[in-house]
């Protein structure tokens, strides 16, 4: 049984103890702090429970959560109970514990990021400064932190018990969990107790959850009715203290120019996680469509497996994608050989990731061009190519660009279909209903495979007001033919990041031109 911090949101922020817990589970139990991404960990075949907490929805009472947890564990299961942020800051986390130890459940508590610090941070505020705060200090919004969890309110003149002279000085700055709702009691009792109404203030609400995250700054004396007028609800951390006053020069997640944006990425299943973390670093919101899935050729490898044992017969080897070589290392392994068998035949591949992919297997590429397309390749491979033999393992539906340019040069040239890529339309409803909803800000398409994929799922169009963007010129290309508009967005260096910068470019150059006023 294991009780994990699950980090405050950003899935990037759960322990390397904590993922490893849960790839052992048989049952996850979670709740809605934890971020949904947290569950790829566990097993396919793991339980998954959400016990929810909300403060007016309760998906299963606390009593039945211990319950649940106590009986999984006793069945010999192996439990991990997923808590937002620290297991043991408020949420019931310590409860849960006795409750287990009463009924000889052995446990490990995994500690996480607290969302008391970690929500400030995203915000641009750090808790302790040398010049303006040498303490700080965690404190409930509820005097019974469980009350409105359970349901039930705490026992009268709760407030009253509350020692705000001590709450008001406890520390120089002060953190609020579970205190939007109670935020004028507390507002009002610190400034009663002596805290000046200058003082700096900030709610920071969904912390460190790409796109979701908010922030709201005042005074002890305006938060209130700011709050109030902005309609700001939890879950947040409230600050009080001359620390906020640090956040105008320390943001750095939440002003980003993909801060924010809903960005569809269309990439094989594969790779498409890769990017999407990426995104969410960067403060957007991955919509993972992933469209196209990599399975074996039609011929079940035959062609391919027909020229492997001569490899070595052939003075170049080329790649144009990560999974032609995937295919080719494995299917070497199936024939019983290995990396040798490429004897001194040399390899030139397109991409750092296919570059990558070899260097995994063993193999470095002896050359890679500058411009990362098929046809690059062909026109820049060195050498006198007159009557060489080069084999290109590739997607059946494989760009005929780099056959036709050595050709041209004069090399006899063999292809063999190392795999083809299906159409795999699993995400298309929600896809399609954000486009229509208007809460999709870009669609990224890194092949022209993903853009005919695309628009086949969807048979739909894109509105106007959804950005394409494009890895490079043939994409762009079936892109502009397809989606009957050209392109917004073409990478100009053709990679994952060429495509990030290119997006950033992007949303920085809209920032910077002011919305038209409407009266
Ligand atoms: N154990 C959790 C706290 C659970 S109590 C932790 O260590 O973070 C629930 C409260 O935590 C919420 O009401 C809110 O005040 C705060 N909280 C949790 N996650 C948050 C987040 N991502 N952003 C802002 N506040 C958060």
């Amino acid at each position: 049984m294991y009780l994990i911090g699950a980090g405050p949101g950003d899935p990037k922020l759960i322990t390397v103890g904590g993922a490893d817990a849960l790839q052992r589970a048989d049952v996850v139990v979670y709740d809605r702090l934890a971020h949904p991404r947290l569950l790829d960990y566990a097993r396919p075949n793991a339980e998954r429970v959400y016990v929810g907490k909300q403060a007016d929805r309760h998906a299963m009472r606390q009593d039945d959560i211990n319950s649940l947890l106590a009986e999984r564990a006793l069945r010999g299961l192996t439990v991990a109970r997923l808590k937002g942020g620290d297991p043991f800051v408020f949420g019931r986390g310590g409860e849960e514990a006795e409750f287990l130890r009463e009924r000889f459940v052995p446990f490990v508590v995994i500690p996480g990021v607290t969302s008391a610090i970690a929500a400030p941070a995203y915000a641009g505020i750090p808790v302790t400064h040398r010049d303006l705060a040498s303490s700080f200090a965690v404190i409930t919004g509820h005097e019974r932190d469980d009350a409105r969890e359970s349901g039930t309110r705490a026992p009268g003149g709760a407030e009253q018990r509350r020692r705000w002279d001590k709450i008001a000085h406890a520390a120089d700055t002060l953190l609020f969990l579970m205190g939007v709702e109670n935020l004028d009691e507390i507002v009002g009792n610190l400034i009663a107790h002596g805290r000046r109404e200058d003082t700096p203030v900030a709610l920071v609400r969904w912390g460190t959850w790409a796109g979701q995250q908010q922030t709201l700054v005042g005074t002890l004396g305006t938060i209130v009715q700011a709050v109030r007028a902005s309609r700001f609800t939890a879950p947040a951390v409230t600050i009080v203290g001359e620390v906020v006053s640090l956040r105008e020069r320390l943001r750095w997640f939440d002003n980003n120019p993909l801060y924010g944006k809903r960005i569809v990425v269309t990439r094989a299943r594969e790779q498409a996680s890769d990017f999407a973390d990426r995104l969410r670093t960067l403060g957007a919101e991955p919509i993972e469509f992933p469209l196209i899935q990599t399975i074996p050729p039609p011929d079940d490898y035959a062609a391919l497996d027909a020229v492997l044992p001569n490899l070595a017969a052939y003075t170049w080897v080329c790649f144009a994608s990560a999974p032609a070589v995937r295919a080719v290392l494995e299917r070497l392994a199936v024939l019983g050989r290995d990396a040798r068998a490429f004897g001194s035949s040399r390899i030139g591949a397109v991409g750092p990731a296919t570059a990558e992919v070899l260097r995994a297997g063993g193999l470095s590429a002896d050359f890679q061009p500058f411009v990362l397309t098929g046809a690059a390749l062909a026109g820049s491979l060195p050498g006198d190519l007159a009557n060489t033999r080069i084999l290109i393992p590739c997607a059946l539906e494989g760009d005929e660009s780099l056959v036709t340019g050595l050709q041209a040069r004069g090399a006899l040239v063999d292809t063999a279909p190392a795999y083809q890529t299906i159409l795999d339309g699993a995400n298309a409803a929600l896809v399609r209903e954000r486009l229509l909803a208007g809460t999709i800000d870009a669609v990224t398409f890194t092949s022209s495979s993903t853009v005919k994929n695309f628009v086949s799922a969807l048979a739909s169009n894109l509105p106007p007001s959804v950005a394409a963007a494009c890895i490079g010129p043939s994409t762009a290309q079936t892109a502009a033919t397809l989606l009957g508009r050209a392109p917004d967005i073409v990478a100009s260096r053709h990679t994952m990041d060429g495509l990030l910068a290119a997006l950033t470019d992007y949303f920085a150059a809209q920032a910077a031109v002011p919305l038209p006023q409407t009266a």
